[in-house]
């Protein structure tokens, strides 16, 4: 049974990954500092409350548990506030793997899974977006990750540190199986803040729908949270049998326009939504889908919430146990 450390497995991806892990007789053990991730997503797992640039506490951490490999999620994700304060996305994000890796070097892990996004490619050339296309973010979030990949093949080469790089386009949705969801705070994703003006009749602004694109909003590759869990999973067990490291993109393949999105939301809840159209967000590119034939090929993944109305309906039901029974 692998040990497996999971960083920010308080938080959305983080902990829907920690349970499936423990639901298929792996050990995870999580550390997180519960600055965004919540208390109430551990559920009975082990938890360590520890920020990851506490080298030495990290590494003392790994040796007395017997950590066997890494999945990293622990980082800020907010593109918008990462404008506005890169340095915490660089001291939280990228300085905070740093630390991690210096302590597996010094625990002798050699085995990790890395959180990365779309984010990396900015505003592509082309869509859908194989891995090989060029890598150039427009914001500090973007970049964050980019320094982490790239000292991610320099460990490989020289310190023998096998990881698997997960590129996320938009995680959504909720598991059924556990009692989790998407609660960030402030919440800046679109599902759910489509959900919450449902629920509060307080409208919600659409940004921009002057794009390039056949109803002119933007357009995203939304991926179920269960399946991205699933490519953990496979991307660990991948790395434990001895594979080698690779970088991966994490989407479904199909895209979703912003006006998709809304009527999904108004075909699960019965409800119109209430929106008004806003200008652009900075930041925005018009289109991100992923090509992720090579995660399909590689760990033999394949996405099982394939309509947007099965994943638009599982982040319904979390919204609505969420406002009936109140959250820490
Ligand atoms: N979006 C929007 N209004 C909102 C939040 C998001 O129109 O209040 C749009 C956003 O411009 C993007 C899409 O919804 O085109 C998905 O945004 P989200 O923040 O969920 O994810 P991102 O694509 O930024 O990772």
């Amino acid at each position: 049974m692998p040990r497996v450390l999971v960083t920010g497995g308080a938080g959305y991806i983080g902990s829907h990954t920690a349970h499936l892990l423990r639901s298929r007789d792996h050990h995870p053990v999580v550390v997180d500092d519960l600055s965004r991730g919540h208390a109430h997503n551990l559920d009975g797992l082990p938890f360590h409350r520890l920020n990851l640039r506490d080298t030495r506490a990290l590494a003392s951490l790994l040796k007395n548990e017997a950590i066997d490999a890494v999945i990293h999620f622990a980082a800020f994700i907010a593109v918008g506030e990462s404008t506005r304060a890169p340095e915490l996305y660089f001291a939280n994000n990228t300085a905070g793997s740093f630390s991690l890796l210096e302590a597996m070097a010094e625990a002798r892990i050699s085995r990790l899974v890395f959180s990365s996004t779309a984010a990396v490619y900015g505003d592509p050339d082309a869509v859908p977006i194989p891995e090989h296309a060029r890598i150039a973010p427009v914001s500090p979030y973007g970049e964050s990750k980019v320094m982490v990949e790239r000292a991610l093949y320099w460990m490989d080469k020289f310190r023998g540190l096998r990881s698997i790089v997960l590129r996320y386009f938009n995680a959504c949705g909720a598991d059924p199986e556990f009692p989790l969801g998407e609660e960030h705070d402030p919440e800046t994703h679109l599902i759910p803040l489509l959900l919450q003006a449902v629920l509060t009749g307080r409208p919600i602004t659409i940004f921009g729908d002057d794009y390039p694109t056949p109803d002119g909003t933007c357009i995203r590759d939304y991926i179920h949270v269960r399946d991205l869990a699933e490519a953990h999973v496979l991307a660990l067990d991948y790395l434990i049998a001895g594979g080698p490291s690779g970088a991966f993109n994490a989407g479904t393949g199909a895209g979703h326009s912003v006006r998709d999105v809304i009527r999904a939301v108004e075909d699960v809840t019965g409800a119109k939504v209430p929106y008004t159209i806003g200008p652009r967000r900075a930041g925005d590119p018009p289109s991100l889908v992923a090509d992720s034939s090579a995660l399909q090929r590689t760990l033999g993944w394949r996405p099982r919430y394939t309509s947007l109305h099965e994943i638009v309906d599982s982040a319904w039901r979390f919204a609505r146990r969420s406002t009936t029974s109140p959250a820490e």
